[in-house]
């Protein structure tokens, strides 16, 4: 059962937005061409829709909630919820709300504007988490702000801040930010403050000195940091320094081992050569490596130091992202989907290179390396469970962005593979609801919400099944949203692979 808190809190997503002042005029907005305009205008048209006789998670059984000019401006049982004349009606019995929709708390988007965005939301994704902050990222934000586009809310990071040479550097330089000691790492927390980004993003190479220098800078800039925990800094110190989540299973996997030291002297081995190939090249290779000492992490995993460690991460409210998503899809790369409907969503620039990042990056592995690989998989299971006995909060992200996984279709993927792991079906839906809602602070100022046709709570694949959603306060319902979803495909369909060679290979996790 919810606590109370998360009634509460269920609640204040529902109604909140009702509380803050008037949505600024269309018309005085110069960047709202008038078609733009007619898109804005109805939710705030002076319309009521009345949403009836749904189940709402978190509130109960048999609830209205009204919407007038794009807020949620009441909700409460349907006995008590008269509904206003004029009001367009929609009787969602046997519907059940989440309120606030779903949050994906780790993505990437790189690729075009009519197809990205829209995606979330036509998916029930009401909020996301960008965890490599570029310029256009901010253009989507202030366009999905103004009316102007439809997609989710967005928390962005900044450019990843990684140690030298990062396994990013070269071809993607002006993306990641190098620094090698105290004074560069503090400089590059500024230029994160001063990019306007909402959060620094941390990666694997940091010294613990620049480390040390970022997670300090940040307090004084007021900034949350978040993202990989550097391969030679013990976990527990990233926890202790106020490290707000760690993504991916590939740091807690090491952090867990019997033979810690030595198997991080052994990541410390595996080089990279800055000299050669793309940095996707260079990555690939680096990727290739990492398994034989994942596999000797496995072999001397200690469930006493999980434990600890765990119980400390619970301790200090570090979260964890697992995004078993992109695990499962480089690890179990027999079960893969090498054609899906989802994939008629995104251009075929871009799923036409993801065999090509895949073989590059599972190249050479043999049957037993195969074998070995699955076992790793499974082990990450396993740690997802222990994490969650042990009472970590853990985020559903999916690292999409990456190949094989579609924006806003891939969290509902994540959400059954976080079932798959042991965790209870409320502590999944959580992991993609009031979790992140509280570790983002997302503000109470859009109206989201989703609805679907079966009971998430007794089985998670239900939040596939979408009837409708509410964003930003604009509903959209059955029809509706399927003729968005119809928009999205014909502008894939039409997408060109920008004149630049199209987006860079992208696969971060490590
Ligand atoms: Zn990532």
């Amino acid at each position: 059962m919810p606590t109370r808190r998360e009634t509460l809190a269920a609640s204040a997503a529902l109604t909140g937005g009702a509380l803050l002042s008037a949505a600024p005029s269309a018309a005085a907005d110069p960047r709202v061409t008038p078609e733009r305009a007619a898109a804005v205008s109805d939710r705030r048209s002076g319309t009521t829709i009345a949403l009836t006789h749904a189940t709402v998670l978190g509130a109960g059984a048999d609830h209205t909630v009204l919407v007038h000019d794009g807020r949620i401006t009441r909700t409460g049982r349907s006995a008590e919820v008269p509904v206003p004349s004029g009001a367009t009606v929609y009787d969602l019995t046997g519907k059940y709300i989440v309120p606030g929709g779903l949050v994906e708390s780790h993505v990437h988007n790189n690729g075009p504007e009519d197809v990205l965005p829209p995606l979330f939301p036509l998916n029930g994704v009401t909020a996301v988490r960008e965890m490599w902050g570029r310029p256009v990222h901010h253009e989507w934000r202030d366009k999905v702000r103004a009316g102007e586009l439809l997609g989710p809310r967005w928390v962005i990071a900044g450019s990843i801040i990684d140690g030298s040479p990062s396994l990013w550097a070269g071809d993607l330089e002006e993306r990641v930010v190098e620094v090698t000691d105290a004074p560069s790492a503090r400089r590059a927390v500024r230029g994160t403050k001063a990019s306007g980004a909402d959060f620094v993003k941390v990666y694997s190479r940091l010294t613990p000195e620049a480390y040390e220098a970022i997670a300090d800078e940040s307090r004084r800039q007021g900034l949350r940091y978040a993202g990989h925990c550097p391969d030679t800094l013990p976990i527990a110190r990233a926890s202790d320094a106020g490290q707000q989540s760690i993504e991916h299973l590939h740091a807690l996997l090491l952090a867990t081992s019997a033979r810690e030291s030595e198997i991080r002297r052994a990541m410390a081995k595996v080089r990279i050569d800055p000299a050669t190939g793309t940095s996707f090249e260079r990555y690939a290779s680096w990727f290739r490596q990492v398994h034989a000492v994942e596999w000797r992490a496995v072999q001397t995993y200690d469930v006493g130091r999980a434990r600890a460690l765990f119980d400390r991460l619970a301790a200090n409210g570090t979260r964890v992202v697992p995004t078993l998503t992109v695990h499962h899809s480089l690890e179990r790369t027999d079960q893969l989907p090498y054609d899906s409907p989802e994939f008629a969503y995104l251009p075929g620039w871009m799923t036409g290179e993801w065999p090509t990042v895949w073989s590059a990056l599972t190249a050479g592995r043999t049957a037993r390396d195969t074998a070995r690989i699955h076992r790793i998989y499974e082990h990450r299971l396993r740690l997802v469970a222990e994490l969650h006995r042990a009472g970590v909060q853990l985020l559903a992200g999916t690292d999409t962005g990456t190949g094989y996984a579609v924006p806003g279709f891939s969290l509902h993927h994540e959400l059954e593979l976080l079932a798959e792991a042991g965790l209870p079906t409320r502590d999944v839906l959580r992991a993609a609801t009031t979790a992140p809602a509280r570790m983002l602070g997302l503000p109470a100022d859009r109206a989201d919400l989703l609805v679907l046709d079966a009971d998430p709570r007794t089985d998670v694949r239900h939040t596939r099944r979408i009837d409708s959603v509410l964003v930003a306060g604009r509903y959209l319902d059955r029809a509706e949203r399927l003729r968005l979803l119809s928009d999205v495909a014909r502008a894939a369909a039409a997408s060109e692979p920008p004149a630049t060679g199209g987006a860079a290979p992208h696969v971060c996790a490590h």
